[in-house]
């Protein structure tokens, strides 16, 4: 029976050939007696382990050999510290593209570290969209300018990068990494939390361009001192060790798809399916996104009667397609097509959102 599909913003899903293999292989036995959860992080066991999390991730996104791949404990929200603590050096300013939900929480923290000039802003009503792609304010004294590619909770995404010349790009990618190939040269930083793309709660992948290490950053906790986890491997302390497995497993299954290639050829197909649908309702689903900025990974969207929200959640759920809500700050409905949504989830949600029309309507 099939147990239903997961359209969680995070933790999301994950493919049922990793949760099958998550199965065997954790609570496998080494010749030593310990499970992948028993294994010290200093031994041959995990370092093997990470050794090819961090191989296979560099040859997914082709990262050049002058970044630094790093698996840290925590979530995106410590990188929004981590990020200025890490990367102000001797600037007193960071510059920050306010384009929903995130960057306003990252801005947010970054203004406890630095002088937080706003670089670019949607100032338009609805339909939504990302920050206009120029002009951008970026102060001569700016460590960085930081970026959201996909707003996860607003259901925008970028349609290109911004040319932010030669100040470092920095970017949260915690919802789009590993949804489709990326230019890995055009940025000085890109993190993303696990739970959403990668695997499971409690790591995140920080790949960090070489020269940006050098900057001296004397409040920085040694933990989160990006320096030392690049000298030590990120094992300068106890790295999150299972997520670290499950992310070498992702790896594996995403490499078995046809790599990025592959993901963003699904991702595409699934997003315009649903989009689709919501266009083609005759109103009665809408999508408030503007079509160049729609995201693909989270299609947020609503109905024109919003008491007819929750009746459609219930109906949904019973369908076995949970999780269907929008983000706590917006309401209505958002639909994450993280890397494990499998199509058949997609066209599922399509056929329930036509009976549901059918029925209300
Ligand atoms: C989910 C998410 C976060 C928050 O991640 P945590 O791991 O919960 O701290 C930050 N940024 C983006 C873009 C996200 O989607």
């Amino acid at each position: 029976m099939n147990a239903g599909y997961n359209f969680a913003s995070g933790p999301s899903g994950l493919p049922a050939a990793v949760v099958e293999r998550a199965r065997t292989e954790l609570f496998a036995r080494a010749d030593d007696g310990s499970t992948a959860f028993e294994q010290p992080f200093t031994g041959e066991a995990f370092g093997a382990t990470l050794a090819h999390a961090r191989a296979r991730l560099k040859d997914l996104l082709a990262v050049p050999d002058n970044y630094h791949i790093l698996f840290l404990a925590g979530g995106a929200t410590q990188q929004f510290s981590m990020v200025p603590l890490n990367l102000l050096g001797d600037a007193s300013h960071v510059a920050y593209a306010d384009s929903g939900h995130w960057s306003q929480r990252a801005i947010r923290e970054a203004g406890r570290y630095a002088a937080v000039t706003i670089a670019a802003r949607y100032e338009g009503e609805r339909p939504l969209a990302a920050p206009p792609l120029s002009p951008w304010c970026l102060p001569d004294d700016c460590a960085y300018c930081h970026i959201t590619p996909n707003e996860t909770a607003d259901g925008i995404a970028y349609p290109a990068l911004p040319d932010c010349g030669a100040v470092p790009l920095v970017a949260d990618v915690t919802s789009c990494l590993l949804t489709a190939p990326l230019e890995v040269a055009r940025f000085g930083l890109l993190y993303a939390a696990a739970q959403k793309n990668l695997g499971i709660a409690g790591m995140t992948v920080v790949i960090v361009r070489d020269d940006l290490l050098r900057r001296p950053a004397p409040l920085v906790p040694s933990s989160c001192d990006y320096r030392a986890q690049a000298a030590q491997g990120s094992r300068a302390n106890t790295p999150p060790t299972i997520a670290i497995a499950l992310a070498g497993m992702m790896f594996d299954w995403i490499a078995q798809q046809d790599g990025l290639a592959g993901m963003q050829a699904r991702l595409q197909r699934k997003a315009a399916l649903l989009y689709d649908a919501i266009d083609a309702s005759g109103g009665f689903f809408r999508a408030p996104v503007a079509p160049g900025h729609r995201s693909p990974v989270n299609v947020r969207f609503e109905l024109a009667r919003p008491e007819l929200t929750t009746p459609f959640l219930d109906y949904a759920a019973q369908r076995g397609l949970h999780h269907l809500h929008g983000h706590s700050a917006f309401g209505g409905l958002r639909a994450s097509l993280y890397n494990a949504m499998p199509e058949e989830g997609v066209h599922a949600l399509v056929t329930c959102m036509a009976d549901f029309m059918r029925r209300y309507g």
